[in-house]
C-alpha cells in the first residue's frame, strides 16, 4: 500500500503574524523542530497545546492534522493499527474537510480486515472529494475483500482509465475478474461468522459441514492465540472440479490458500467431495492463517505462518516423523533464515513438502515445549515489526542455530 505523507508544515512566520501569543509561536516552533527530526509524538504535543492556545488557527489546525497523520503512519507501519486510527480519528475531528486521513484511515482498517468500517470511511473521503484516486482504488479494494466484485469493478475502472500506470491495481484487477469469470454464478451464505461462495450444485449435507468446520476452527484457534477474532466475516470460496485452479492459477499441490479470502476446492482430483477430516484439515490450516495476519500484518516470516497452520490443524503422524528423519538424514532441511520468505516461487513441489515438515515439527517442538504464552510473545513482537530472529530470542531465548540443533535432536533419527 502506497502511504500518503504529510504535506510540509506552515512556517511558524505564519502563525506570529496573526498576532498569536509568543507562547504559541514558541510552541509551534517546538512542534516544527520534532517534526523535522520525525519525532511525530512530541510534535503532536507541541501543535495541540499551540492550537487550544491558538483560538482555533487555521495553521496550526494543519501542523497538527500533519504530524497526527505522520504520527499514524509510523504507526501503521509497525502495524501499531489501534494507535494510529485514535491519531486518524482525532485528525478528522479537527478538520473534517481534509480528505488524507478518512483515506489513510480506510488503508488501516483494511489491514485490520475491518471490511465494513474501511468502506464508511473511503465512500465519506470520496465524498469530501470526488476523484481522489486512492480513495477509489482502496474502495475497491475493500468491497473486493466485501466479496462485491462488480462494485469493485466500478472504482477500478476509474481509477485505471485516469491512471493506467497502476500496475499493482492492474494486477490486482486482472486476478478479480479471472476469479469473477468462474465465481460469477455462485451460491452465498451468510454465517455469523463466515461469508461462503460456492457452486450451485453443492448438496446441503456438504454445506452444513463446512460451515460446522469453520465455525469449530474459528472458536479453537481463536481461543489457541488468547480469543482472536476477526472483527468482519471471512470470505471462504469453493470451488467445484477444475474452478480452483482456474480461478486461482495454482498447481495441484496446493490444496487450498488464504489471499485474504480463504479459496478451498470442494473435490479431489477424481470429482469427489473431500471428506470430513481432509476438510477440516485444509480449512483449519487457512483459518490459522487469518488469525496469523490479524496479529501481525505480513511481517511473519513463511515457517513460522505454516509451522503454526500445522501444528494447529493436524497432529504429527507417524508417517510425517519418518518423512521428517528422513529429509534430516538426507540434508533435505534448511536453515530457518532460509525459510523466511515467499518460498512457493522459490522451492519446487518436493523441496516445499520437506520444507513444510519442517516448519510444522519446528512450531510443534516450540508449542510443546513452552506452551502458548511464549508463542503469544513471539506473535506481539513480530507484530510490531521486530526481525523473526531476534523475536525468537525475546521470548524463548534460543537462537536460530540453537532450534535448529534442538528440533534435529527430537526428530531427526
Ligand atoms: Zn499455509
Amino acid at each position: 500500500m502506497r502511504i500518503i505523507l504529510a504535506v510540509g508544515l506552515a512556517a511558524a512566520a505564519a502563525v506570529t503574524a496573526l498576532a498569536a501569543t509568543q507562547d504559541v509561536a514558541r510552541l509551534n516552533d517546538l512542534g516544527i523542530a520534532a517534526y523535522d527530526q520525525k519525532d511525530y509524538a512530541t510534535a503532536v504535543e507541541n501543535f495541540r497545546a499551540a492550537y487550544a492556545r491558538s483560538g482555533s488557527s487555521k495553521t496550526l489546525e494543519r501542523n497538527l492534522t500533519n504530524a497526527l497523520q505522520a504520527l499514524a503512519n509510523e504507526q501503521a507501519e509497525s502495524s501499531n493499527y489501534d494507535a494510529a486510527i485514535t491519531n486518524l480519528e482525532q485528525a478528522i475531528s479537527i478538520a473534517p474537510d481534509n480528505v488524507a486521513p478518512f483515506v489513510q484511515l480506510g488503508a488501516c482498517f483494511l489491514r485490520q480486515n475491518r471490511v465494513s468500517d474501511a468502506i464508511f470511511r473511503l465512500e465519506e473521503a470520496i465524498e469530501i472529494e470526488p476523484g481522489n484516486l486512492d480513495a477509489h482504488e482502496l474502495l475497491g479494494k475493500a468491497y473486493y475483500e466485501d466479496n462485491d466484485l462488480p462494485s469493485a469493478r466500478a472504482q477500478w475502472d476509474y481509477v485505471l482509465q485516469v491512471d493506467p500506470s497502476r500496475t499493482k491495481l492492474q494486477e490486482l484487477y486482472e486476478k478479480a475478474f479471472r476469479e469473477e469469470s468462474v465465481e460469477w454464478d455462485f451460491q452465498r451464505k451468510s454465517t455469523r461468522n463466515f461469508s461462503l461462495s460456492y457452486p450451485g450444485e453443492v448438496p446441503y449435507d456438504v454445506r452444513n459441514r463446512l460451515v460446522r468446520i469453520l465455525e469449530t476452527a474459528y472458536r479453537e484457534v481463536g481461543t489457541q492465540f488468547g480469543r482472536v477474532y476477526p472483527p468482519d466475516p471471512v470470505q471462504v470460496i469453493f470451488y467445484g472440479p477444475d474452478q480452483f485452479a482456474q480461478a486461482t492459477q495454482m498447481d495441484g499441490h496446493v490444496g487450498a490458500l488464504y489471499d485474504g479470502k480463504i479459496r478451498s476446492p470442494l473435490t479431489d482430483e477424481r470429482g469427489s467431495y473431500l471428506d470430513e477430516e481432509e476438510m477440516r484439515r485444509r480449512l483449519t490450516h487457512e483459518y490459522v492463517h487469518v488469525i496469523v495476519r490479524q496479529l501481525a500484518g505480513g511481517n511473519v516470516p513463511w515457517w513460522i505462518n505454516e509451522g503454526l497452520a500445522e501444528t494447529l490443524s493436524s497432529q504429527l503422524t507417524d508417517a510425517d516423523r519418518a518423512e521428517v528423519a528422513k529429509a534430516y538424514a538426507e540434508g533435505h532441511t534448511y536453515p530457518l533464515s532460509q525459510l523466511e520468505g515467499d518460498l512457493l516461487r522459490e522451492f519446487d513441489a518436493k523441496q516445499l513438502r520437506y520444507a513444510y515438515r519442517q516448519a510444522h515439527v519446528t512450531i510443534a517442538y516450540l508449542w510443546q515445549r513452552y506452551g502458548r504464552t511464549r508463542l503469544q510473545g513471539l506473535m506481539a513482537d513480530l507484530a510490531r515489526g521486530v526481525p523473526p530472529q531476534e523475536a525468537i530470542r525475546n521470548s524463548y531465548h534460543i537462537s536460530y542455530e540453537q532450534l535448529e540443533r534442538a528440533v534435529q535432536q527430537q526428530f531427526g533419527r
